[in-house]
């Protein structure tokens, strides 16, 4: 049986103050109190781990040595069938400008166009499926460790639609809808996400009976 958190002080390991608020908001309701990484000073560690999952645990890992207390991390991004898995774990990466054009900032609009460009270079009958995927990460001082992986299947589209949201979400239809995560209402994106399925694990195997 997995360990479980007690009620108590969790380290967020995320210098991200949305990520905070959004995972804060989630545990509450259990007698869990948040804690950023950022407001301990603790450091970011390099993410350079292959998957998703690996990287989630560098993250909570370096957080509990590093304060002595239980650490939540979570790591995410957009996985492309016809790419292979791409672009993954690089999938903020792929937004860097400065890997283009020497420029520091992320552009989301020339990630999703380096994406579309790869999957146009396979021609029209490409397959367009992909996934979201979250992946949360708990890490005990002591070493121990939990691990849930959310995903959301769906379907590539070009071009864009949509205002809402961030990253990628003008490009992606999950699964049963036929709006982009940028058209649909946030609560109803929040109820469905990656990062919703990747919870919902997590609150099943800590806080049920
Ligand atoms: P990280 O989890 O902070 O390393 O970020 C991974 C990247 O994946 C984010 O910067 C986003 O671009 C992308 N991503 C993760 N979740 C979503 C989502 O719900 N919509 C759009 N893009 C996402």
């Amino acid at each position: 049986m997995t360990r479980r958190l007690g009620s108590g002080s969790l380290v967020i390991a995320t210098h991200n103050a949305g990520k905070l608020k959004e995972i804060s908001a989630l545990l509450e309701p259990y007698g869990i109190n948040c804690i950023s990484a950022g407001s301990l000073g603790l450091p970011e560690p390099a993410e350079d781990g292959t998957t998703f999952a690996q990287n989630a645990l560098i993250k909570a890992r370096a957080s509990a040595e590093a304060s002595g207390l239980v650490a939540l991390a979570d790591d995410s991004g957009l996985s492309v069938d016809a790419l292979d898995g791409r672009p993954g774990v690089y999938t903020a990466d792929w937004a860097e400008r400065q890997w283009f054009e020497g420029d520091p900032g992320r552009d989301w609009y020339m990630a999703m166009g380096k994406v579309e460009g790869l999957l146009s270079e396979k021609g029209p009958e490409v397959d367009r499926s992909a996934a979201f995927h979250c992946v949360l990460a708990i890490a005990w001082p002591d070493g121990e460790y939990a691990v849930y992986e959310g995903q959301c299947p769906g379907s590539l589209t070009w071009p864009p639609r949509g205002k809402l949201g961030f990253g990628y979400d003008p490009v992606f239809v999950p699964t049963g809808s036929d709006q982009t995560f940028a058209e649909i209402d946030p609560g109803q994106k929040h109820a469905n996400s990656h990062r919703a399925d990747a919870f919902a694990k997590l609150v099943a195997d800590q806080f049920s009976n």
